[in-house]
């Protein structure tokens, strides 16, 4: 089924439904294969359609619906998630099926995992270090303590002993961290609202992330010791957005604390163990091999790449091998929140593990393989998609030039904000500043996070979820965070002046912030002589006049001072039989401009680029 095409290349076509299947980060070469074509017959279609890329060059998904669509092929790129379970099975593994087959017989309770949030400054903090304080089974080491991102402790209800394991850092986060690589490790969110400060921007926001990721909420109305409490208003506030307490007839248990004096621990304990019996089904097999999610990782000088990790099924054993996302290894000890030693960690269960080749990114799930083989090659092939998909995301989430597009075409009302700044004071001054912009009809701008300090990892992962625009004022990321802004595709921007932070928004909010592009020069060419070659059309035999002719920029012909072809490409560059990238002044070279043949001696060629003008 062959049939001519756009530039008189022959492609195979497809009857418009046939149906293309393509892993993230494809180039044109995969897509080739797919329907048996020649590769470069498809970057001259593409090209024909407007977009130039190289044939093994990663393509992101508008680009090959493009292309699938000119030529009659529905294009589906796999999800994340189904090139995960098509990387698993290709190893014979099958978790859902494994899940399916366990009956009750098989599955045992669990301990419930909690992850505190809420605003800044409620007591997060000085709650998880409450909790641990009198509640940890002292270690062999006589209670000292560790932070290793989470830990369990047990609570006396109804005449036996319950664990309950609290993920250590607190804030929302850690919990958008890992809801951004699709991992839900929560089953419970307690949240922590100041009784003398009340409902604040976070504490909406906690809230949000909770429910949206359907994980019910315990509130901890904390400071109950301060002059001023006021735990009924913050119960008032919080019905407003449907945790409506019990005495009110709803079902969400309101428990007053002092995180301070250590007082209603116990009752908060309670509480979350009554809503996780009332609302969930906590059972997992214990005997099989372990799986779960890396929560935190570090890379230690002395022992190599520490992780936790927190068991949600089976039992990880010492001497397991495993692969936590893109790293690979063999268990060699296991630590508990204490120091101590273990060899086994069962469901709910979080430990620190040596051993793995590098260090996993919190949210990455782990599992055990057979052999020390298959965690490799899983590692490597995860890594391998990664890049590919790296390389694909060449666009944005969102910028603050294509806002009004995306409101345009109603994908966004809201312009999400995260501020990031040297000093307080600027943090709050721009933040005031930017809410008093008039923001017109029907859009609105949210400062969804401030802080000061440089533009971390959260903030990025933050970004990614709430498809945010990160401010930087006086401050900039480590090179890290940078790295993963582009990986996401996440604007980051950086002011040195309040006034032109406020002017790009406003301008951006109006639909007024256009990238500028100027065109700039980079060589000219005189042609001597044409050649003609039934293959590659038409060769300029030439001379440079000025600057440097550089193959794949943009040229255009002039003809006695008039633009006889515009929007033309240095497709191929020659010195003598050589194919090159650039030729100087005064060199001769064979320009070919791909399909444009209408070339003259005496003719100019003109190359060029367009460069984004900085804004000033
Ligand atoms: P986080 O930002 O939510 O983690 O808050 P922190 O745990 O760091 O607490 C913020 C401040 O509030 C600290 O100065 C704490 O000592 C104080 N704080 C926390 N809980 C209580 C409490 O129950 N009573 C009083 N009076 N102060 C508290």
């Amino acid at each position: 089924m062959s049939a001519p095409s756009l530039g008189g290349v022959s492609v195979p076509r497809g009857d418009g439904n046939t149906v293309v299947r393509l892993r993230r980060g494809a180039s044109i070469t995969d897509f080739a294969d797919k329907i048996e074509a020649n590769p470069a017959a498809l970057v001259t279609v593409l090209f024909h359609l407007g977009e130039m890329a190289t044939a093994t060059q990663s393509l992101d998904e508008d680009t090959f619906q493009v292309l699938g669509t000119e030529l009659g092929y529905l294009i589906q790129v796999v999800s994340p998630e189904d090139e995960e379970r098509e990387l698993l099975s290709s190893f014979d593994i099958d978790f859902d099926a494994e899940l399916e087959a366990e009956g009750d017989e098989q599955l045992e309770a669990r301990p419930p995992v909690v992850t505190v949030m809420g605003h800044v400054d409620h007591g997060k903090t000085r709650l998880l270090d409450a909790i641990r304080n009198t509640k940890v089974v002292e270690g062999e080491h006589g209670g000292i303590t560790q932070h290793i991102g989470a830990y369990q402790i047990q609570h006396e209800m109804e005449d036996s002993e319950r664990a309950i394991t609290f993920i250590d850092t607190p804030g929302h986060e850690a919990f958008t961290a890992m809801r951004a690589r699709g991992a839900s490790v929560t089953d419970i969110a307690v949240l922590v609202v100041a009784a003398d400060d009340g409902v604040m921007p976070q504490t909406v926001e906690a809230l949000n992330h909770a429910q949206a990721a359907n994980v019910p909420i315990v509130v901890a109305v904390n400071k109950m010791d301060k002059e001023g409490a006021n735990p009924d208003k913050v119960k008032g506030q919080l019905t407003e957005y449907g945790l409506v307490p019990e005495e009110y007839g709803g079902d969400t248990m309101f428990v007053h604390v002092s995180a301070l004096k250590g007082d209603g621990i116990d009752e908060l304990l309670e509480a979350v163990l009554l809503t996780a019996d009332a609302a969930l089904d906590m059972r997992a097999n214990p005997n099989k091999d372990a799986r779960g999610i890396a929560i935190e990782a570090n890379l230690d000088k002395g022992r190599g790449a520490v992780a936790t990790v927190l068991v949600q099924s089976g039992t990880l054993r010492v001497g397991d091998t495993i692969v936590a996302g893109t790293a690979h290894g063999r268990v060699r000890a296991m630590f508990n929140e204490n120091g101590d030693v273990v060899t086994t960690a069962g469901p709910s269960r979080p430990v620190q593990v040596l051993g793995l080749s590098t260090v996993p990114r919190a949210g990455d799930t782990f599992f055990v393989t057979d052999d020390e083989r298959t965690a490799r090659q899983i590692a490597e092939k995860r890594e391998t998609a990664d890049r590919n998909a790296a390389l694909a995301k060449r666009r944005k989430r969102i910028s603050l030039e294509d806002f009004d597009q995306a409101v345009a075409e109603g994908k966004v009302d809201t312009l999400n904000l995260i501020l990031k700044g040297d000093v307080s004071g600027a943090v709050e001054a721009l933040e005031d500043s930017l809410l008093k912009i008039d923001v017109g009809e029907g859009v609105q701008l949210r400062v969804i996070h401030r802080g000061v300090g440089a533009i971390t990892q959260n903030d990025v992962n933050l970004a990614t979820v709430d498809n945010a625009i990160i401010i930087g004022f006086n401050v900039k990321p480590a090179e890290r965070v940078a790295d993963l802004a582009e990986r996401e595709g996440v604007d980051m921007r950086f002011y040195s002046v309040i006034y032109a932070a406020i002017d790009d928004i406003e301008l951006a909010l109006k639909g007024m912030l256009k990238p500028e592009y100027e065109e700039v020069q980079l060589g000219t060419a005189e042609v001597r002589e044409v050649f003609r070659s039934s293959k590659f059309g038409n060769i300029a035999g030439s001379i440079v006049r000025s600057g440097i002719i550089r193959r794949n920029t943009k040229a255009r012909v002039l003809r006695e001072g008039k633009v006889i072809g515009e929007g033309l490409t240095v497709d191929s560059l020659k010195r003598f039989k050589d194919d090159v990238t650039e030729v100087r002044t005064d060199f001769e070279c064979g320009i070919g401009l791909g399909s444009f043949n209408d070339i003259k001696e005496g003719d100019t060629i003109e190359t060029f680029e367009m460069r984004e003008k900085p804004r000033v």
